[in-house]
């Protein structure tokens, strides 16, 4: 059946560039009814953390990029390499290389002053003289002549020449196998039929394909995608700020907004902005994915943010805001149901850590009121109006909107003055700050005697 795989190095986080191929490899197999498979590829032992594994875990699990076989590890599968290593020097199609450094280096230095490109000159691919107790690597013997054509299904036909390609090394000196091998076994062994990648890799396939060949090992499809740029055209990295998809959610991005605009960059139907996961699965399709590379843009990540924080059903959302609530220190034991906060804040943040930000008076008590809000609206102390509203609020019966809402009202009626004027003390009293949500609302959320009380200090 149809499989895909997504194959990180655990050298770092999971960043959105990763994340997009996941996302991509995923909602094909998805599609498709088929195995989406998590590789990790830890050969470099040096760079290769198990915190690294980790993250990426975390974050797939985060966006809830469910893998249906592995996590594979290649360094559990050295055995199978060799072996491999060895089938291919048994058929002929791979040979001990004696080269010594320099003349490796010779070789270079040679092609660069014929202006050529840097080859191996494949001096030891007939060759059987082997010196005793010398070190050696073995080489893929790479045909010669023709053409490798890649039908890309994101690029189009891709036609390499192999005189273009020398002879790559497949086992280093202490046998271990390189990248290129690793993966052509991969993905033989694990049966996967579609290889969705970033197009860092496009070079690799020639060689890979060379190999599977070698090897009598069915081709799969390729599919390479093009990079995501920074704001400035180059390659997104960490001067552009954020790119662990982890940091995203730290900076109150929910995962399906995060999703969805990952889905965007770099694919498109019509000019749809907006899918949902089932429409994503439905609708995604690597012919339409584009050919150029994407810029992030972060205004628009903001935009999708927001429009799922306005839309996902409010108890939802509160789930997510909550991790907010206790990254900030927020006890939430006592104040509304989050989801109630959702419901009236969604509609004034960019992120969910910005909801939490301005949601802390619904749980906490403050012993100040914002300095500026404070000297607009409160000093010298609105007396008169917070007199007057407290005591009609003091006197409902019912802790609702609509009361409150009048009472209000009555107040600015009596003493004959705009609603601002006896609207923005107490909100200002009432939630230690000069913006809220409609104030009949957020009164509503908090406690009766907690506004008094806050109006009386707002009094003090
Ligand atoms: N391990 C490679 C990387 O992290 C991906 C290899 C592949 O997808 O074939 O860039």
């Amino acid at each position: 059946s149809l499989t895909t795989r997504f194959a990180p190095s655990p050298t770092g986080y999971l960043h959105v560039g990763g994340a997009r191929t996941a996302l991509y490899s995923w909602l094909y197999a998805q599609k498709n009814g088929g195995d989406f498979i998590l590789r990790i590829e830890d050969t470099d032992l040096e760079r290769s953390t198990q915190e690294s594994v980790d993250a990426i875990m975390d974050g797939m699990n985060w966006l809830n990029l469910p893998w249906t076989q592995g996590p594979f590890f290649q360094t559990h599968r050295f055995d199978r390499y060799k072996e491999v290593i060895a089938q291919l020097v048994e058929s002929g199609n791979a040979y001990r290389c004696y080269c010594t450094q320099e003349e490796v280096e010779a070789m270079r230095e040679e092609a660069r002053a014929k202006g050529e490109k840097e080859k191996y000159n494949g001096m030891w691919r007939e060759r059987t003289d082997y010196p005793e107790d010398k070190p050696y690597v073995i080489r893929f013997k790479n045909p010669l002549d023709g053409n490798v054509v890649i039908k890309d299904l994101v690029k189009g036909e891709i036609v390499i020449s192999n005189q273009e390609l020398d002879d790559l090394i497949i086992a280093r000196s202490d046998g271990s196998p390189t990248y290129n091998l690793t993966v052509v076994v991969d993905d033989w062994d694990m049966g996967v039929t579609h290889v969705i990648r970033g197009d860092d890799h496009v070079n690799n396939t020639p060689r890979q394909i060379n190999i599977l060949a070698a090897l009598g090992a069915p081709l799969p499809e390729y599919a390479h995608i093009p990079m995501i740029l920074g704001d400035d055209g180059k390659r997104l990295s960490k001067r552009h700020g954020a790119v662990s998809v982890m940091q995203y959610r730290d900076e109150g991005y929910l995962p399906e907004a995060l999703l969805n605009y990952l889905v965007r960059l770099g694919w498109s139907h019509g000019d749809q902005e907006i899918f949902s996961r089932e429409e994503m699965i439905e609708l995604f399709d690597l012919t339409g994915c584009n050919r150029a590379p994407s810029a992030f843009n972060t205004d628009k990540l903001i935009w999708v943010n927001q429009h799922y924080m306005k839309t996902l059903a409010p108890s939802y959302v509160a789930e997510h805001l909550e991790w907010h609530m206790k990254d900030q220190n927020i006890d939430t034991a006592n104040g509304p149901a989050l989801a109630d906060v959702v419901t009236v804040q969604a509609d004034r943040v960019k992120t969910l850590k910005e909801m939490a930000e301005i949601s802390r008076y619904f749980f906490e008590d403050f012993t100040e009121f914002d300095a500026t809000a404070a000297k607009k609206h409160l000093r010298p102390v609105a007396e008169a109006p917070l007199q007057l509203v407290k005591e009609k609020l003091s006197a409902l019966a019912e802790w609702k909107a609509e009361p409150i809402h009048a009472a209000i009202n009555a107040t600015a009626e009596e003493l004959e003055l705009g609603m601002g004027k006896v609207g923005m003390p107490l909100r200002v009293a009432a939630t230690g700050a000069g913006n809220s949500p409609s104030l009949d609302i957020t009164l509503e959320l908090l406690p009766k005697e907690k506004v008094l009380a806050r109006i009386d200090m707002a009094l003090a």
